[in-house]
């Protein structure tokens, strides 16, 4: 397991408002604000980060709320459905949420086994709850409206929509170390035995499926977990090897990435478990302080008179 790709890590999606998005996946979803700081390459934008208690890897989802944006619209080359781990029987619940808060579903149904509930963000991005049929071990954060025996345990897997989807699959399997699965239909199932949850990536191909276009209600990219920097450098050599262009390290001060573009046009990223998100704020006062890297800190003022409210 320790030189393996071990699931996914986070997955970074497009919001509009901020505080719109904050208070969809903090009340409504129960997620944890793990962390509030801004866009690196933007500072005029927040990066919010949502998680479980300690912001474990395969339950991070993190916005970039660009206020104002508009919408994108999801197709091929791009993640299109984010699938949240739920515990069985906590449907009647979640349909009684949507419906008192206006979010838009459709009815429960199944597939590969798995009972499902399609829902969508007030952005438009498309997500689901499923009931995995091995069960889900993980630790549930709560909050007042949403206890343990209903709460989303972390990601359960995600879904990339492309035109072909051999090229992906390829890496999948021959650089990342996952199996197929089975299908359905056109849906390709793959998975990793290096973890037990968040282990799932599934591919859609669509051959006639227009190109994806970001904006709000779109997912910008999606990053595997690993371990640390040393297996993190084994696979940028793994996928350089392969013939594709790779970024150098990057610190992303809660984790270390590289990023590459896969050959079906989804953007890939690799991240570290280290350091975490302990490292700038206690653990009960996560996602309380605006954070901001080193270089904006002299510029705190201006930054926080810039970025809207989301009291
Ligand atoms: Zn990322």
């Amino acid at each position: 397991m320790e030189n393996q790709i071990m699931g996914l890590h986070h997955i970074t999606a497009i919001a509009d408002r901020a505080k719109t998005n904050v208070d969809f996946y903090t009340k409504v979803l129960g997620l944890r604000l793990l962390k509030k700081t801004v866009n690196f390459d933007d500072p005029g934008t927040y990066h919010f980060y949502y998680g479980d208690e300690k912001g474990s890897a395969g339950t991070i989802l993190t916005f970039f709320p660009y206020e104002g944006a508009g919408r994108g619209s999801a197709g091929t080359g791009m993640a299109t459905n984010i699938a949240y781990s739920v515990p069985e029987g906590s449907f009647d619940f979640w349909v009684n949420r949507f419906e008192e808060h206006n979010i838009i579903y459709n009815k429960p149904s199944q597939k590969f086994g798995e009972p499902y509930l399609t829902f969508l963000d007030p952005d438009g991005l498309k997500l689901e709850l499923v009931v995995p049929r091995n069960g889900d071990n993980r630790v549930a954060w709560e909050t007042a409206d949403v206890q343990a025996n209903v709460a989303t345990r972390g990601f359960h897997g995600v879904t990339l929509t492309l035109k072909d989807i051999k090229p992906t699959a390829a890496v999948l399997t021959e650089i990342f170390g996952y199996r197929f699965l089975e299908k359905s239909g056109n849906r390709y199932r793959y998975i990793t035995d290096a973890v037990e949850s968040a282990a799932i990536i599934d591919l859609v191909e669509l051959p006639n499926e227009p190109r994806g276009v970001g904006g709000a209600g779109t997912n910008h990219h999606i990053a595997f977990r690993v371990k640390n920097e040393d297996v993190l450098m084994h696979f940028r050599q793994k996928v350089s090897g392969r013939g594709l262009n790779i970024t150098e390290k990057i610190d992303r001060n809660y984790f270390y990435s590289l990023y590459f573009r896969e050959p079906g046009g989804v953007l890939f990223e690799i991240a570290t478990d280290n350091p975490g998100f302990g490292i700038d704020e206690s653990w009960d006062q996560l996602g309380t302080n605006l954070l901001l890297p080193p270089q904006y800190e002299p510029h705190r003022k201006e930054i926080e008179r810039i970025l809207p409210s989301i009291k």
